[in-house]
């Protein structure tokens, strides 16, 4: 919520949504996310105005990140240059070793807070064989990795193709569900919706995530601009892999691969693109 409003004795009373959130310490945070809240920082505390609700959040949260030791079918970070290790953002940073039926974590500190929380945890010195054991984890996880986003300059290929028959193709596919933006870390639009009580002395303004997939989205007045699907797949795929570089600097993909998991009709991000620059 972010403000509400009352009416009492012919005087309006606007009260601004200053709850003080609870502090967070997300766990087994993986490379991938990191990079996500990296973007999300950017969209959210860059530029001349932070958002205020997101940096209460933000602040004081701790993050304990896992190297991954296994990649799932559909992960392609190592492509994305986002993982699958934990290279910053995180507080302490664990990587599993798993030896005779033995669990062992090796941690790396990333922050004063990290370092505070480790002396007061049992723990012995890494040695270098231990890190060597680590490292041949992350190596083995880059080298099983499920997919790969093809290399060149993805922006470009798709700013110079957005007429490329394959839009109209994986529009015949896609449901327009938005789910591949309610999973992916690094969407961040919102829309607010108002709402009143019927007495009419009360009302309040809260914000959700919203979805380039759905009409409302670019709807202004007489009609939607992106009123097909095949409008709304080509503006959520360019955004993320293309205009994002203008907008922020980076690609808005971490290779999570979650777009591709939850897609009900199974269309894959990396394979549009490289159906795109014309490969199998
Ligand atoms: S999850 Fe798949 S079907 Fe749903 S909007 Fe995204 S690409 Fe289309
Ligand atoms: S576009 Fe897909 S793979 Fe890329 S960050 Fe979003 S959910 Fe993950």
């Amino acid at each position: 919520r972010l403000w509400s409003a009352k009416r009492e004795d012919g005087e309006t009373r606007v009260t601004a949504d200053v709850t003080e959130p609870p502090r967070f310490a997300f766990i087994g945070v993986r490379a991938c996310e990191l990079n996500a809240i990296a973007i999300q920082d950017r969209v959210f505390l860059g530029g001349p105005f932070a958002d205020p609700h997101y940096q209460a959040r933000r602040e004081d949260a701790f993050f304990v990140a896992v190297n991954c030791g296994q990649a799932g079918g559909t992960c392609f970070c190592a492509s994305m240059k986002t993982g699958p290790k934990a290279e910053a953002g995180f507080d302490l940073a664990l990587t599993e070793m798993l030896e005779d039926g033995e669990s062992r974590f090796l941690v790396e500190v990333g922050s004063d807070e990290g370092h505070d929380v480790l002396a007061a945890l049992p723990r012995e010195p890494a040695t270098a064989a231990d890190e060597a054991t680590a490292t041949g984890i992350v190596a083995r996880t880059t080298a099983s990795m499920g997919r790969s986003m093809p290399e060149g300059n993805i922006r470009e290929l798709l700013l110079e193709n957005l007429e490329h028959p394959r839009w109209d193709d994986v529009a015949e596919r896609c449901l327009t569900c938005g789910n591949c933006t309610m999973v992916c870390p690094t969407c961040f639009c919102t829309s607010v919706e108002d709402t009143s009580d019927l007495t009419g002395t009360e009302t309040s303004r809260e914000r959700r995530w919203d979805s380039c997939f759905t009409m409302d989205f670019s709807y202004i007045h007489g009609g939607s601009v992106r009123s097909s699907g095949k409008a709304r797949y080509r503006q959520w795929m360019t955004h993320k892999l293309a205009t994002w570089f203008d907008q922020f600097g980076t690609s808005g993909c971490v290779g999570c691969g979650r777009c591709v998991t939850w897609c009900p009709v199974g269309i894959d991000i990396t394979e549009e693109v490289r159906a795109i620059q014309g490969g199998d």
